[in-house]
């Protein structure tokens, strides 16, 4: 995550990268390429000296057909056309904008001390110089080093180590010829070699020696008092072990390395070289006024991080999110929010191709300190998408069954568009009552963690924090109020949440009832009148116990506004609820209490209600009795929920009720 902040302010303080274009025309490096074109024609074993010893150059001819037998060059595969187009030129001189990107295809070393090299890559001096030091005789020190290696392997180093001595001279011609046509302001020109319009670091037989040649040169110079950088990876002379760049790196306690931070990068083990503090430092900065996001009150960084493909596609949206002028539009533009916030750019970052990833990084900042509450790292912008799709998905089901046919204050003005916000609201603080701070925001990291990395959410957990703000609510309604409007939304929260985590098939089914596991699940036609309003929510209500609870809960609500209506704003059968902590054997002996209820109130013949009643009163009954044989036991918090859950969409029911006999009645 260091190196993505790192690459930030590279970026940004590099020209040639993002910000200005035009300025990063003028300045950007160049590399030359001795591009070298090689037939594979005749197997070619003699190009060794007899004893195997020393080759001298220019002692050598070169054949006619330069070939190269080695059976890792076979495996890059040439079409016929290609070889025949090959063998009609020998070597080129081509010029290419340096891209960082392409670092590790150019085999650029990456330790820049003095002495050998460990790939053909340098910087051009003198033409001749550098040809002939750096390029050509790194091939010929690969033969000369390893006898003991193949004959494969260093024919092939001498086959290229031949084909530069043989056009040394013209290939130095041109490159000062080309050389010298380049405005060299600003600017530092490489010189390396291609071979059949291929980068180095495409041949593995190549890029396994310049690693190897790196590796020791690695070992070499740690040795001395250099060390190297945690973050780059380079030597160099100066590193410093205390960078308080980044202060929230200062990890005083183990319990805040969270999920996917490693310990070694804590700072006491984190030498840093000078160039790195300074990019982390311009990366942190521009993070801070650029990238710096509320989710639902808690800060993150969204830290946007390359994913280096052998395609080298630079994502257009990674230079937009490096430019803040068109950042600041991309905050304005017209989009969805998951955050709960309008600048939220996720909505336009879930189109992205999975060229880049996603750091989240959350933060609690203190006067002095900045302590590291999540750090969700490597998100791709696929998984924004499928969160996206789950947010329109919740969004239909509300906004089709409910806005419509609520009349209440809060329902009809109530937007149905899903966010974190609606999680958010259960986990604030474990006590409302007291002064404390948000003490449940890791819970609730806990779980956005979950959803962008797809983890499984434990359903009871979640359930626990929902019907204990459900409860609260349901207490602290004022009895004569028309409506309960806390309680409602409390419900159609908690119920939007199941539906969000559900969509994204996150919840942890094997803490949901048995019957999930049996398959035993109500799908049967036959199994109710309101089967098709039930399959609406997916499987948040698939057993019979919840569904027959549900329907409890109804009936219930019904009985309340009768009761409401008929006894002057009172609703005395409230108290029978027990402020939501009942146990699934109350609630069931519920049902005949409320139907004795209904009938005093003379309910059960009243015309229009009657058929509604008797639907829901047989459909509740039957549920309860076949979840009995069926279900698994339900625990007291599920039970008030999906009791909680039928009083809160009564009114839905209602509707499909009626739509249904309207249906009926046409057919
Ligand atoms: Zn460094």
């Amino acid at each position: 995550m260091l190196s993505a902040i790192r690459e930030i302010g590279y970026k940004i303080s590099t020209p040639g990268n993002t910000t200005n274009r035009q300025e990063a025309d003028n300045s950007q490096n160049i590399i030359l390429f001795i591009s070298l074109f090689i037939s594979l024609k005749i197997p070619y074993e003699n190009i060794e000296t007899a004893d195997g010893c020393e080759l001298d150059y220019d002692d050598c001819n070169l054949p006619n057909n330069i070939n190269i037998t080695c059976n890792t060059l076979k495996n890059e595969t040439f079409t016929d056309t290609d070889k025949t187009n090959l063998e009609s030129k020998n070597f080129e001189i081509e010029m290419e904008d340096y891209n960082v990107q392409k670092k590790e295809l150019y085999l650029q070393d990456i330790i820049n001390t003095k002495g050998n090299q460990s790939s053909p890559f340098a910087q051009l001096t003198e033409a001749d110089k550098t040809f002939d030091k750096k390029i050509k005789a790194w091939f010929s020190s690969q033969y000369t080093t390893n006898k003991q290696k193949s004959k494969q392997q260093n024919n092939y180093f001498i086959s290229i180590g031949l084909l530069l001595n043989k056009y040394g001279r013209m290939i130095k011609d041109k490159i000062n010829e080309k050389n010298s046509t380049i405005n060299k302001k600003n600017k530092k020109i490489f010189l390396s070699v291609k071979i059949n319009n291929k980068y180095l670091g495409e041949f593995k037989i190549i890029r396994d020696r310049a690693e190897e040649l790196l590796k020791k040169k690695f070992e070499a110079s740690s040795s001395n008092d250099k060390e190297v950088c945690a973050v780059c990876g380079e030597f160099a002379a100066s590193v410093s072990g205390k960078t308080n760049v980044y202060r929230f790196y200062t990890i005083d306690k183990p319990g805040f390395i969270t999920s996917g931070f490693r310990e070694k990068e804590a700072w006491r083990n984190f030498p840093v070289c000078s160039d790195c503090v300074s990019y982390l430092g311009k990366g942190k900065e521009y993070l801070e006024l650029n990238l710096r996001f509320n989710f639902c009150g808690i800060y993150y960084y969204l830290i946007p991080q390359l994913v280096i493909d052998k395609n080298n596609i630079m994502p257009e949206i990674y230079d937009i999110l490096l430019d803040s002028p068109k950042l600041i539009n991309l905050k304005k533009k017209e989009k969805r929010n998951i955050t709960g916030n309008n600048d939220d750019i996720l909505d336009i970052l879930k189109d992205g191709k999975n060229y880049l990833t996603l750091n989240f990084l959350f933060l609690e900042k203190n006067k002095s300190a900045e302590k590291i509450l999540l750090l969700i790292e490597d998100v791709f912008p696929s998984r924004i998408k499928k969160i996206f799709e789950a947010k329109d998905y919740v969004d239909f089901i509300f906004k089709r069954y409910q806005q419509v046919q609520n009349e209440d204050a809060y329902q009809a003005s109530y937007e149905y568009s899903y966010n974190f916000g609606e999680l958010r609201k259960f986990y604030l603080k474990s006590d409302n009552k007291k002064r404390n701070n948000n003490d449940l925001d890791k819970y609730f990291l806990d779980i956005v963690n979950s959803v962008f990395k797809n983890t499984r959410i434990d359903f009871l957990f979640i359930m626990k924090f929902f019907i204990n703000n459900i409860r609260e609510n349901f207490i602290n309604e004022t009895e004569n109020e028309r409506y309960f409007n806390k309680f409602n939304k409390s419900v159609t929260s908690a119920l939007m949440n199941i539906l969000f985590f559900e969509k994204l098939d996150l919840l942890d089914r094997s803490v949901l009832s048995e019957e999930n596991m049996n398959n035993n699940n109500c799908d049967d036609e036959r199994d109710g009148f309101f089967n098709g309003f039930f399959e609406r929510y997916g499987n948040t209500f698939e057993s019979y116990k919840k569904r027959g609870i549900f329907l409890v809960g109804t009936l219930t609500q019904l009985l309340l506004d009768v009761q409401y209506e008929q006894r002057n704003k009172s609703r005395p059968f409230m108290k029978k609820l027990r402020g939501l902590k009942m146990d699934y054997s109350y609630i069931k002996a519920l049902l005949p209490d409320v139907q004795n209820k209904l009938d005093e109130y003379g309910i059960l013949d009243e015309y229009g209600y009657k058929g509604l009643v008797r639907q829901i009163l047989s459909d509740a009954s039957l549920y309860l009795l076949k979840g009995e044989s069926a279900d698994k036991n339900i625990s007291a918090d599920e039970a008030n929920f999906y009791f909680a859950c039928g009083m809160n969409l009564y009114k839905n029911i209602k509707t499909y009720y009626f739509q249904q006999k309207l249906d009926n009645k046409e057919t």
